[in-house]
């Protein structure tokens, strides 16, 4: 039996397109009953020398919650037949609160859903609207409240802060409401404009502010102290969990850099060394997997650099770091020797240490991640 991994299923549907994303999704849900049907062919054949042993199986978006309970118990039986899930395994499901009543929710759990990762993102009316959410303030606690009914013990909450003129006092009132839930699990995600966004274009064409790095700092630093406070642990840059236990045992995989299967519209899956993505277009995902073909878009086989690089970039987003050791027996090089100027730097200024053989950043560092990261990659090159 291989080594477990992680089972992502990408559900590329959403209700509406929010203005800042960038993820793959189509608002087009009738072509929903096709994709699932394209779904259960591609978990079909997906080809398999020995069992695959699954430990956690993610549905992520687009918007999972658009799709029925009777939908998402298709999928599952599909993953079911084909793969061997641990006994102990971790199912999540991302839930807008949008979508989503005490009904559906009990169904989902009842599915063996056994971890609810709610888009709250904010409670406040005014910020959701601006960020071109669908649910309101409302919607977002009575989501909070139907899920744990519906038999959800562990369940996170994503919030998102740095939006433009967002003060400290604003951002707290998000983070108080959500800890007064005391949520399994908390993501703060920072706003970015990524590009091909409509929030890109508005703030391109001077019609909306741009988010100021400088405020967004401060408020990471001031989201860091509160929720540590609060009991919740600091294990991923943009990441707090009320006890390891709570961590996101998915995610978590992929900051290890361990091997994940990916299946879905864009998609990706990685065996350790090899990268592939699905084609991100829901027709031709449909198209392909209808006429017998799989829907891989391109293949890379990565190279040890780019290898190093991504363990690098993953490790140091974590409270665990990157343990020395493991990076030797990897690459058979010396992480002291090869990045030896830029830890010294980074001890040096106060912005992490090598510890038990692990190289973390602390908080003061974290904020210098990208920069940290570049000096890494540029001695890799
Ligand atoms: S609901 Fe989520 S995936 Fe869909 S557009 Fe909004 S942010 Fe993107």
């Amino acid at each position: 039996m291989s080594d477990p991994h992680a089972l992502y299923i990408h559900i590329p549907f959403c209700i509406r397109k929010c203005d800042y994303c960038d993820f793959y999704s189509s608002t087009d849900r009738a072509l929903i009953p096709d994709f699932i049907q394209a779904l259960l062919k591609e978990i079909d054949r997906f080809p398999l020398s020995q069992p695959l042993r699954i430990d956690t199986v993610y549905f992520g978006g687009g918007t999972p919650s658009v799709l029925s309970p009777g939908q998402i118990h298709a999928v599952l039986n599909g993953i079911h037949k084909k793969f061997h899930l641990a006994h102990q395994k971790e199912i999540t499901l991302e839930a807008n609160p949008g979508t989503v009543n005490l009904e559906k929710l009990t169904d989902f759990y009842s599915l063996g859903i056994n971890r609810l990762s709610l888009g709250i993102q904010s409670f406040d009316d005014e910020k959701l609207i601006g960020l071109s959410r669908i649910h309101t303030r409302q919607q977002a606690v009575d989501a909070i409240v139907n899920s744990r009914r519906a038999g959800f013990e562990n369940v996170g909450i994503d919030l998102m802060y740095g939006v433009p003129n967002e003060s400290t006092s604003m951002w707290q009132s998000d983070l108080n409401r959500a800890v007064s839930f005391s949520p399994a699990h908390i993501s703060c995600y920072m706003l970015t404009v990524e590009p091909f966004t409509v929030l890109h274009d508005r703030i391109a064409a001077g019609r909306a502010p741009a988010p100021c790095g400088s405020d967004q700092i401060q408020l990471f630093e001031h989201t860091v102290a509160f929720l540590t406070r609060a009991g919740y642990e600091h294990y991923e840059i943009s990441n707090f969990a009320k006890g390891k236990e709570n961590r996101s045992r998915h995610n978590s995989a992929y900051w290890r850099h361990k091997a994940y299967l990916g299946l879905g519209p864009s998609a990706h899956s990685f065996d350790g060394r090899n990268r592939s993505w699905n084609h991100s277009d829901i027709s031709l995902y449909i198209e392909s997997l209808f006429s017998g073909k799989d829907a891989v878009a391109e293949t890379e086989v990565l190279s040890s650099s780019q290898q190093m690089t991504e363990t690098v970039m993953t490790g140091l987003r974590t409270k665990e770091g990157i343990d020395t050791l493991a990076f030797k027996n990897r690459f058979g090089v010396s992480f002291l020797n090869l990045f030896g100027p830029v830890i010294t730097r980074v001890r040096d200024n106060g912005y992490g240490t090598i510890t038990n053989n692990r190289f973390t950043l602390n908080l003061k560092g974290q904020t210098r991640l990208n920069h940290i990261v570049r000096e890494c990659v540029d001695l890799i090159d």
